[in-house]
């Protein structure tokens, strides 16, 4: 279940180490700060279907760029309807497309939806597997949302889960140099300290929800402003 590629020999190009020190305060100042917040939707459904690793995956399928609450009532109506692999496959694309809009891009991430979830019968007998090599076989599954069914649905903890939040917010943190969250991902199991690596997903993406948003950042009232390079601000 390791996600991490690159477990030993040299630095790759453009990666930071961070000071251990200095992630570790960040991350126990975020986990104080976060506990008012709201949570990701999917951390919400993790919680509320007791870490069902099948409705995790088809709520981090459905939750790519759209908005939070929006990924969570559409979660809600279809797995109202259809809560396991064998159900949710018999339902027409069409039905689908129908209760999971308006999440983004809803008539390809309806089409994914079906053919994950017969995938999942065919190949795994309507259950979702636990490696990275399996999980990215899925139609509409790559790294992020492998990794967080591991890390929420497996309670695996040696993954580290990467969109668009951990990726900007840890380049402004200096902890990685890094353009893809692809190249985030791996620069962070080399920079951070193996403890935080199943937090860094849940502390990041609710502080980019909150705090350090894509546009105008809230560094005057951050509390982490402290410890923070800005890098790019
Ligand atoms: S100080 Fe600014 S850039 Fe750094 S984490 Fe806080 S909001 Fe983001």
């Amino acid at each position: 279940m390791n996600g991490n590629r690159e477990s030993s020999g040299a630095l790759p190009k453009r990666v930071t180490r961070a000071r251990p020190r200095a992630v570790d305060r960040i991350m126990r100042i975020m986990a104080r700060e976060i506990a008012g917040m709201e949570l990701p939707a999917v951390e919400k459904i993790s919680e509320a279907q007791a870490e069902n690793p099948f409705q995790i995956l088809i709520a981090t399928l459905l939750s790519a760029r759209t908005q939070d609450a929006t990924t969570h009532a559409a979660s809600t109506r279809l797995f109202k309807r259809a809560h396991t692999p064998r159900t949710l496959a018999k339902l027409p694309v069409e039905t689908i497309e129908r209760l999971i809009f308006p999440v983004g891009f809803y008539r390809t991430k309806a089409r994914h939806v079906k053919k994950c979830c017969e995938k999942l019968v065919t190949d795994f007998n309507g259950q979702v597997p636990s490696t990275m090599e399996e999980l990215v076989t899925l139609p509409g599954v790559g790294r992020k949302t492998a990794n967080l069914v591991l890390i929420l649905g497996f309670k695996s903890l040696r993954n580290i889960c990467v969109d668009i939040h951990v990726h900007r917010i840890s380049n402004r943190l200096g902890w990685v140099r890094t353009t893809h969250p692809e190249e985030t991902e791996q620069a962070l199991y080399r920079a951070i300290p193996a403890r935080w690596w199943p937090l860094i997903n849940l502390y990041l993406v609710t502080w980019g929800q909150n705090v350090c948003r894509p546009v105008r950042p809230r560094c005057a009232d951050c509390a982490i402003s402290r410890d923070c390079q800005k890098f790019g601000l």
